[in-house]
């Protein structure tokens, strides 16, 4: 049997056994381990640890605090949901991915190549005649080696995945790249000392941004000094836009207001890398740099569809794309379907259909079996439906309201505007933004609100205190 490597990723190590056995294919080595064909080993937060420690003989907890990110990334997670990843990640049968409790919607989750320090694989086949995945340079965003200050070589399986596959890294024959980044260096710097500090106990995030946020003037009573950071994080991010779309200077911000809110664990990491790298420069710098107040107005987050169907033209990969634009593979997908450059499937073509026939999507949804959630997804692929439904929406929502005002008037015929409101508030309301003149023309007959006013009760109740008055004029309680 084999035994682990330091810092060896349970990926890594079914891999190395993998080759050792010469097997065929990755579905018999899933089959002896996981008692199924098909499995994708994660990178750094796998499943199904307790399958692999038995396999092996090893102890699951050694395997999940030494050879996975747990430790690094339960630090940012509130406690609910780290106990929830740790039973995802060890038990046997659990169907929910570890990941989709981090942010599940995050494209930091989804891993499509698997990362290697050319100078550690060196190293290796040196020292221990083997190479192996280490978990630390896995992690989302890191492009340097922690420890030799080297780009990382990167290994991409396709649209497959390397995680179908079971591979080893290759020493290179290219010459290294130093990395010169200092926000690589800080981040790395920082995952480094939060994965191998000596307690174990987690980092009190909330306590840290506190001190850090007073020690630097950057509160007040309870505000945030915003133009102070807004400058930290344009000084720390202006050359590193795939850190801007992983954290935009919103999330930053909200990060620092609510530190305990969940979010993604390496958002969490950009911060403490922005704090820590802007904290002096910020000391010194008191005029806004031209070139960061250029970029300060550029929208980060818009996505130009048309490069994007450009780039998927040429290489054909939805995953290889959404990595490239640093955009979420559903939201590629949908962009290469509203541009037609994918087609619709015949279920998504049948969605359509009904909805262009007016269809409610509560309606559609129940007569597939499918969510609504879902059937809005489908429909937002066609742009021109979305505005056909809109027209249609909005007709039978004019039929309806001016129905109810026609019949109110019909009803009483003496009332008030005031009434009617009063009544059908939220239909008035909607024709008088959107039906303004036609509103006029059918209420005109309605007496006004200040007419209908007089001889109410109040008025009487007035002239009762005057009557009483003028008649008990010692009786002054009344002016009160
Ligand atoms: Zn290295």
């Amino acid at each position: 049997m084999l035994t682990l490597l330091d810092g060896e990723t349970i990926y890594s190590l079914l891999s190395r056994f993998f080759n050792s056995l010469n097997l065929s294919s990755a579905a018999e080595l899933n089959l002896m381990i996981f008692g199924k064909e098909k499995k994708r080993v994660h990178f750094y937060l796998p499943s199904q640890i307790q399958l692999v420690a038995d396999f092996f003989g090893l102890n699951s907890h050694e395997l999940l605090h030494n050879h996975t990110l747990y430790d690094l990334y339960w630090q940012f997670l509130p406690r609910k949901r780290s106990r929830v990843l740790k039973r995802l990640m060890l038990a046997n049968n659990e169907r929910r991915v570890p990941s989709s409790i981090i942010e599940s919607n995050s494209s930091l989750n989804s891993p499509y190549y698997i990362k290697y320090c050319p100078v550690c694989t060196t190293l290796d086949i040196e020292k221990l005649g083997v190479t192996y995945w280490r978990r630390i340079h896995q992690l989302p965003l890191l492009n340097t080696c922690p420890y030799h200050k080297v780009k990382l070589l990167a290994l991409n399986g396709g649209d497959g995945g390397v995680a179908h596959q079971y591979l080893i890294p290759i020493a290179s024959d290219k010459p290294n790249k130093n990395c010169e980044e200092k926000l690589q260096l800080k981040f790395s710097e920082i995952i480094i000392n939060l994965l191998y500090k000596k307690n174990k106990k987690a980092l009190n995030i909330s306590n840290y941004y506190d001190d850090f946020l007073a020690k630097h003037n950057l509160k007040r009573s309870n505000s945030l000094n915003l133009a102070k950071l807004d400058r930290m994080y344009e000084i720390t991010m202006h050359d590193y836009d795939s850190f801007k779309y992983a954290l935009s200077y919103k999330q930053f911000v909200r990060i620092l207001r609510h530190p305990l809110a969940p979010v993604h664990p390496v958002k969490h990491l950009l911060t403490l890398t922005i704090l820590d790298l802007s904290a002096s420069e910020i000391e010194n710098t008191t005029v806004f740099p031209n070139k960061l107040c250029d970029n300060k107005n550029k929208s980060i987050q818009s996505v130009d569809s048309k490069s994007i169907t450009s780039f998927y033209r040429k290489c054909g990969s939805i995953n290889q794309t959404s990595k490239n634009f640093h955009v979420s593979r559903l939201k590629t997908k949908k962009i290469l379907k509203v541009e037609g450059v994918i087609p619709l499937t015949p279920l998504e073509r049948t969605v359509c259909l009904k909805a262009l026939l007016g269809q409610h999507r509560k309606v559609i949804a129940n007569e597939m079996g499918l969510s609504i959630g879902y059937i809005e997804q489908i429909i937002s692929f066609q742009p021109l439906l979305v505005e056909h439904r809109k027209k249609l929406k909005y007709k039978a929502l004019e039929f309806e309201y001016k129905n109810l005002v026609i019949t109110y008037i019909d009803k009483h015929p003496n009332g008030t505007i005031k009434d009617l409101k009063s009544q059908i508030y939220k239909e008035y309301y909607w024709l008088y933004r959107n039906q303004h003149k036609w509103l006029l023309a059918n209420t005109y007959k309605l007496m006004p609100i200040h007419r209908s006013c007089s001889n109410t009760s109040e008025e009487i109740q007035k002239s009762i205190v005057c009557f009483i008055l003028l008649y008990k004029p010692h009786s002054k309680k009344f002016l009160h």
